[in-house]
């Protein structure tokens, strides 16, 4: 059973209201020019769980919960949205992304509020800053009360690079994999 211990890899989790960009920037993470998911609004998308990596070789779980709209407002298959609810209890680290374009509206608040339920420690994305109107949405974004921002275009992979910095921050360091994955102590020389 989980006894909240955790052990193999890092898992981000991506999460957010509907239409934010979660999927676009899931595959920038990944470094993919584009989805492998057809990206129409208002279909429902599963959990999305694939292995991303840093510059510096070491590797983490990506995860996108496409289908998590916390403010209960789309029509979303309640199995879908356990499971994205459960890929957020069992984060490592997540990332709450926003539009910037559109700035902070109430579902991203119902988001922000399911992210610190979690416990989970959060990254702010605010995502489309190639788009004008950003400026002052990257700017709300920081009202989510969450110490870190980030903004970022994951269609065009503006602020990417700083975004996996941020996230190879968390994680053990290069070298450290062996122990971090066993989950166990590292053994004596
Ligand atoms: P999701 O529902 O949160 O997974 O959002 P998607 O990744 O499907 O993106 C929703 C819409 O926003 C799509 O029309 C994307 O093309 C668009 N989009 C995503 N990222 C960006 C971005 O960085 N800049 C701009 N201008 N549009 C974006």
């Amino acid at each position: 059973q989980d006894l909240g211990v955790k052990a193999g890899p890092f898992r981000v989790v991506i999460a957010g209201r509907p239409n934010v960009g979660k999927s676009a920037l899931f595959n920038r993470l990944l470094r993919r020019r584009r989805s492998l998911v057809h990206d129409l609004p208002g279909v429902t998308r599963d959990v999305l769980d694939e292995e991303g990596s840093l510059p510096d070789g070491r590797t983490f779980r990506l995860l996108d919960t496409g289908g998590f709209d916390p403010s209960g407002h789309e029509e979303i298959p309640s199995a879908v949205r356990r499971k994205a609810l459960e890929a957020i209890r069992k984060a490592d680290l997540l990332l709450l992304v926003v539009d910037g374009a559109a700035g902070i509206v109430p579902a991203d608040r119902a988001a922000a509020e399911a992210a610190r339920h979690s416990g989970v420690e959060t990254i702010v994305v605010a995502n489309k800053i190639d788009r004008k109107e950003s400026e002052s949405g990257e700017l709300e974004a920081w009202e989510l009360g969450f110490p870190e921002v980030y903004g970022v275009s994951a269609e065009h992979g503006i602020g990417a690079d700083d975004l996996l910095a941020a996230i190879g921050s968390r994680m053990q360091p290069a070298g450290d994999e062996a122990a971090a994955g066993a989950g166990e102590t590292p053994e004596p020389e």
